[in-house]
């Protein structure tokens, strides 16, 4: 069954440049000589190793183990020997552990103990024993966010990938749909829920026809940016409104991600622990575009030679979608379960002019879609008055970068803003 989606008026509408690796089906990249495997790839608590320096792992290993009720099991993704754990800058400035593995490239595997039973408890165990985490970018354990305070009834699937660039939940949706199809039932039956509904941006039609052929409720969405933004995606599916301030659950509702159902997939069916992810590496300054299935841990620079290296020009390289996605320094940086993509971006395609005075225009609150005024968050950000610029709601913005891309200023809103709940944080 195809649904329309019900209208929003917040948001933007950007060029979103995916033709650039549409077509293309997702390919395995070989795992690479050396891993380097973050044990903080998710919102809580790092992972504690569980191996050290000198210790021969095999793929689909435990190397690091959840410390916690929030934090998530890290597995190698490779044959090898341990050479030392590092402390690496991860792309948001943060310094973090990170687990060496030299890979011997030995094919053995090893896998999570088959299950005895396919009840809702043993479904949410296994999901945390794997160590899934919501692989659309936001790294909360899966396995906590299927154990909510209060009884949900709808499971929204998040198909609405309004990033431009990123192509990898289409091409899994296309390349996969029955493998997510069983991910979608297993959850479901995690939480307890009969309504699931598949909300996908309506310039994906054969994603939309490959889940409504088998039997979902799919809503068809309006392209728009930040559709995929949990609380603008559960209204569009379910005509609910999340209040400020609160979360999906307090109105029934849990999102799941495309990749994150379909590594419940594997979890509950191949008893295969979460050590691969796929991502996108796009932009003009890269020779090919590609959707590719990485290990996690594989350095930035193999993705990029193994996408035919970089074209001159390249003035960002981006982790992520360009929207919501983390600038990077370098490719010094590793495949982390939260990765969506990887761009390299040319002149044309990146934003690099130096911002003027803000002109009260206005058109950055026109376009927030969370009903914000970033030229106040960010002018009391400024001014080092973080309590005036909670007042202006800073707290609720989900740093989708709407704002800024249409200021005519270039005013930098959405570091301004993830600075101030950084600082509200601190004090907090
Ligand atoms: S869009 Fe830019 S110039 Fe206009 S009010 Fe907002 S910050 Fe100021
Ligand atoms: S203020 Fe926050 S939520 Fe609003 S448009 Fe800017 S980044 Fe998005």
């Amino acid at each position: 069954m195809i649904i329309k989606g019900k209208k929003y008026r917040y948001g933007i509408h950007v060029k979103d440049r995916k033709e650039l690796c549409r077509e293309k089906p997702i390919e395995t990249m070989p795992a690479p000589e050396i891993v380097k495997i973050s044990v903080s790839q998710h919102i809580g608590a790092p992972a504690i190793p569980v191996v050290n320096a000198g210790d021969a792992v095999v793929k689909g290993q435990l190397i690091a183990e959840a410390s916690g009720a929030v934090s998530a099991n890290v597995y190698s993704g490779v044959c090898g020997t341990v050479t030392g754990i590092e402390e690496i800058v991860n792309p948001m400035g943060l310094k973090q552990k990170y687990i060496v593995i030299k890979n011997d490239f030995r094919t053995d595997e090893v896998f999570l103990p088959n299950m005895e039973s396919f009840d809702d408890k043993s479904i949410i165990e296994r999901v945390r024993q794997a160590g899934i985490v919501g692989l659309g970018g936001a790294g909360f354990p899966t396995a906590v966010k299927l154990t909510p305070k209060n009884r949900l009834d709808t499971l929204v699937v998040n198909g609405a990938e309004c990033e431009p660039y990123l192509n990898c939940d289409y091409r899994l949706m296309l390349e996969h749909p029955d493998e997510i199809v069983k991910g979608i039932n297993y959850l479901a039956a995690a939480l307890n829920v009969k309504n699931v509904v598949v909300g996908i941006e309506k310039n994906k039609p054969e994603a939309v026809r490959a889940f409504s052929e088998r039997g979902m409720k799919v809503v068809e969405l309006q392209k728009q940016y930040p559709m995929g933004s949990e609380k603008q995606l559960i209204y569009c599916c379910t005509g609910r409104k999340v209040p400020v301030g609160k979360m999906p659950f307090d109105v029934g509702v849990c999102v799941q991600n495309i990749k994150t159902l379909y590594a419940a997939y594997e979890a509950v069916e191949r008893n295969k622990p979460l050590t691969e992810i796929v991502m996108t590496v796009s932009g003009d300054g890269i020779a090919e575009a590609k959707n590719l299935k990485v290990t996690i841990g594989t350095p930035f620079a193999d993705i990029a030679a193994f996408c035919g290296g970089e074209k001159e020009g390249v003035v960002k390289y981006v982790a992520g979608g360009p929207m919501m996605g983390k600038n990077l320094v370098d490719l010094n940086q590793y495949a982390r379960k939260t990765d969506s993509g990887l761009l390299f971006l040319t002149q044309k395609e990146a934003c690099l002019d130096e911002p003027t005075n803000c002109i009260n225009c206005g058109k950055c609150a026109k376009n927030c879609p969370m009903r914000l005024m970033p030229m106040y968050i960010e002018l009391f950000t400024l001014a080092g008055d973080y309590q005036k610029a909670a007042k202006y709601g800073a707290a609720n913005c989900i740093e989708c970068g709407s704002c800024a891309y249409n200021c005519p200023a270039k005013r930098p809103l959405v570091q301004s803003i993830a600075f101030c709940k950084a600082k509200l944080k601190e004090k907090k």
